[in-house]
């Protein structure tokens, strides 16, 4: 069965706006899928409705594997919002703290997501004392050290230098096979969608539909 089953997904925001219409897409447990497609054609606002942070206007959306009820996600946005008074291990940790994971334990799995993020070295950095790829990396340190079944990815790159994003794509993808989730990741590059995923599903804009639905044969390697 299908992680997460969309079914004419629609949204229309409280202005008028006609963001998504009709959206139907099956995403298959552990793949990487890519949303690609212009700017406001509907992505973020198809990943907001995915992780129940913004309400549909139609349709529906269904987690099969889970009784119908949404497994646990993982949130990556272009932004990091680190809390800048806390360290990167801290930071990392939080959320398993929100979970009510014992202090020891989280200070294990944070510094073990940190490992592999490639960050050992900067356990004890604030969010000002590391580079926007950093910070990144620190994000999706936070956003998988709950072993979340699906990471949803909402353009986080795109404010990154082209090496820096080119190194991240490569850590992402690593990170994606080892750790086994779901990954769904908003994009307006073409380069990025093809070089992550192994499905591309491309939306076109006025109103936000599926446009296209490409499997990517052979990912392309990395190494
Ligand atoms: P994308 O992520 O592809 O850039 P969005 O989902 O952000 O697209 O936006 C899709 C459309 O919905 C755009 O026309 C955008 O202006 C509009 N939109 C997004 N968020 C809101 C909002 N909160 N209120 C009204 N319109 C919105
Ligand atoms: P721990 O996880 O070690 O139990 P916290 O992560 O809650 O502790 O806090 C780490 C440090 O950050 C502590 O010194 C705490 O006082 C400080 N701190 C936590 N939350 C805030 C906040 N909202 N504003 C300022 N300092 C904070």
């Amino acid at each position: 069965a299908p992680v997460v089953a969309l079914r004419g997904v629609t949204k229309r925001y409280g202005n008028g706006t006609l963001a998504v219409q009709g959206l139907d897409l099956d995403i298959t447990t552990g793949s990487f899928v890519s949303l690609l497609g212009p700017s406001g054609c509907g992505k973020s606002t198809v990943l907001r409705m995915v992780a129940g942070l913004s309400p549909l206007t139609a349709g529906g959306i269904a987690w099969p594997r889970a009784a119908g009820r949404p497994p646990k996600l993982g949130f990556v946005f272009q932004e990091p919002t680190l809390m800048p008074w806390k360290t990167a291990i801290d930071n990392v940790a939080l959320p398993l703290r929100l979970e009510g994971v014992a202090k020891a334990e989280r200070h294990r799995r944070a510094r073990e997501m940190l490992d592999l993020v490639g960050l050992s070295d900067f356990a004890n950095s604030y969010p000002r004392e590391l580079s926007g790829g950093m910070r990144m990396r620190v994000s999706i340190a936070r956003a998988l050290v709950t072993e979340p079944e699906v990471l949803l990815l909402d353009e986080p790159f795109a404010a990154l230098d082209e090496i820096t994003r080119f190194r991240l794509n490569n850590d992402l993808l690593r990170l994606w096979e080892s750790r086994r989730f779901t990954a769904v990741f908003v994009t307006h590059s073409v380069f990025e969608s093809v070089y992550l995923s192994q499905r591309v599903v491309v939306m076109a804009a006025n109103p936000g539909r599926l446009h296209a639905d490409l499997p990517i044969a052979a990912p392309a390697r990395r190494d």
